[in-house]
């Protein structure tokens, strides 16, 4: 990093504001998180440099040996952690990894179903202005309106009404508990593939503290980045390998070139570390953390969606605050918290503005906070949002989030040189 100072002083100042921006801020943005310097250092490294199309043993270009065994380290870890028969884990992110389910089991004009975006869904699963919603014909389910969660019946009702060849679950806003059995048993009665895509509580999903799609779906995809704790990437699972075989052949020559061998290598890396007992405890303090954050938002007269949360994350519905997600969203930036507006089901507001705000817990239990700490940030965001114009109450919550973060480090040995 001395020697970026100096070749690229503009670079280094940027990487040394970003550090500083992560350290002195709580992350709540529940897609977030921080990797370990083990992670960063896989991702920073000589690998970087090598072209490897193709798989490990069966590449195109010659000089693979040492590739090959960080990709198929990475390979056998991914299956061990998801008890899953194959993996692909060349997917740049988990965009890349859905439109290559998409390539391998539909064809254009096809009609798949997948859950609404404004209620929970991702922009993969069949926005308007995603390639998922252009080339295919994209149906929607969504939440009951009074209990905010999944209505089985609903999707039950709907699939038998257009028969869609692949039905999507996992989402990005959703913090309950999906239940992949009655999923299968409806993709049965229609005939449809099932994917599940679980970028969102991968990590939860790895350890058992929720319930593991493989045995159901036809096809598991997952970001790496998020409760994985990983470096940014996807990352495609099958318990059938031929099916399998299939999704590699739609990931490369289907959709990408050349594999991103370094991001590759901090997979395996951050696949390692997930395997151990104390990754397993990370993913039961990440949940206990986001429902003592629930549980002391409600506390002070907030509404969460669906009335809490069973994983990392949640939605705060503003509505009865009288207050648009946007708002609330600069609020809390203004006093050093990071987090996103986001939609709520059959939200009034449209998706620049919305009624929501996503809140999560993964970034900030990585930096060792607990129950006792998800409690405070609760009531630093309820202080702040219950009092938008009190400016001795702004100054308070800025001093009680730099109280937090001084408290609980980030990368306490990095330092990055500032040029002179
Ligand atoms: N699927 C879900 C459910 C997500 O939440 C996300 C990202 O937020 C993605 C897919 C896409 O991942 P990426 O941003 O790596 O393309």
């Amino acid at each position: 990093l001395d020697f970026l100072a100096k070749t690229d002083p503009a670079i280094a100042e940027i990487l040394q504001g970003e550090l500083q921006r992560q350290r002195q801020h709580l992350e709540l943005i529940a897609s977030e998180n921080f990797t370990s310097a083990a992670v960063l250092a896989a991702q920073g490294s000589v690998l970087t440099n090598k072209y490897a199309e193709g798989l490990p043993k069966k590449r195109y270009y010659g000089g693979c040996e040492q590739i090959d065994r960080a990709e198929q380290l990475a390979i056998d870890r991914a299956k061990q952690l998801f008890g899953a028969a194959h993996a692909n884990v060349q997917p740049h992110s988990g965009a890349q990894a859905n439109f290559a389910v998409f390539l391998t089991l539909l064809e254009p004009g096809d009609t798949f179903l997948g859950m609404d975006l404004s209620h929970g869904g991702h922009l993969t699963h069949g926005s308007p202005v995603n390639v998922s919603g252009k080339w295919f014909q994209a149906r929607h389910y969504g939440v009951d309106p009074q209990t905010e969660q999944l209505d089985y019946d609903q999707v039950l009702e709907i699939a038998r009404k257009e028969r869609p060849k692949l039905i999507i679950c996992g989402y990005s806003a959703y913090s309950r508990i999906i239940n992949f059995e009655k999923f299968r048993a409806i993709a049965d009665e229609v005939g449809a593939y099932l994917l599940a895509d679980i970028a969102h509580i991968a990590g939860l999903v790895a350890t058992g503290h929720h319930p593991n799609p493989i045995p159901y779906c036809d096809v598991v995809t997952t970001t790496t980045h998020k409760t994985l704790r990983g470096p940014r990437g996807g990352l495609i699972l099958t318990k059938d390998a031929e099916l399998g075989k299939k999704l590699d052949k739609s990931v490369f020559p289907g959709s990408q070139g050349g594999p991103l061998e370094h991001v590759i290598a901090a997979k395996a890396v951050a696949f390692g570390e997930d395997l151990q007992p104390s990754f397993k405890t990370y993913c039961g303090q990440v949940i206990a953390n986001s429902q003592a954050l629930a549980h002391q938002l409600t506390e002070r007269g907030l509404k969460i969606v669906s009335g809490g949360t069973d994983n990392h994350l949640m939605v705060v519905d503003l509505r009865s605050i009288g207050m648009t997600g946007k708002e609330a969203d600069r609020l809390v930036s203004e006093v050093n918290i990071t987090a996103n507006k986001n939609t709520i089901p059959f939200d009034p507001e449209s998706p620049f503005v919305t009624s929501g705000l996503r809140l999560g817990s993964p970034a900030m239990t990585t930096r060792g906070m607990g129950t006792e700490e998800f409690k405070e940030i609760g009531n630093i965001i309820a202080d702040c949002l219950l009092n938008r114009e009190d400016e001795a109450v702004k100054q308070d919550c800025l001093r009680r989030v730099k109280v937090l973060c001084d408290r609980f480090p980030l990368y306490p040995h990095l330092t990055i040189p500032v040029p002179m």
